[in-house]
């Protein structure tokens, strides 16, 4: 046979992993532990990006709605400066 003098050794460094009990290899991150961590540090990213989006969402349409009170304030003069551009499109043809 080619090369039987490298062939792969049976491991002896497995060890059951103390926080889910699958076999692992000593001295190395458990895949199954890691892949929970990973993917509840992502729902945690994904829950805190949602949450900042909302707040943006919330705070623009706070500040749409200050613009709307401002303008119902000067209301008259808003409406003259509708009455104004309709005016030039009138002349315009
Ligand atoms: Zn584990």
């Amino acid at each position: 046979m080619r090369a039987s003098n490298k062939g792969l050794k049976n491991l002896t460094n497995i060890v059951e992993c103390p926080g889910c009990g699958k076999p692992k290899l000593m001295h190395h991150l458990c895949k199954h532990c890691y892949r929970n961590l990973r993917l509840r540090i992502r729902a945690e990213l994904k829950e805190e990006v949602d949450n900042k989006e909302k707040e943006r969402i919330k705070e623009n349409l706070r500040i749409k709605e200050e613009l709307r009170i401002k303008k119902e304030s000067q209301g008259v003069r808003g409406e003259e400066g509708g009455e104004g551009v309709r005016e030039v499109r009138e002349v315009g043809r």
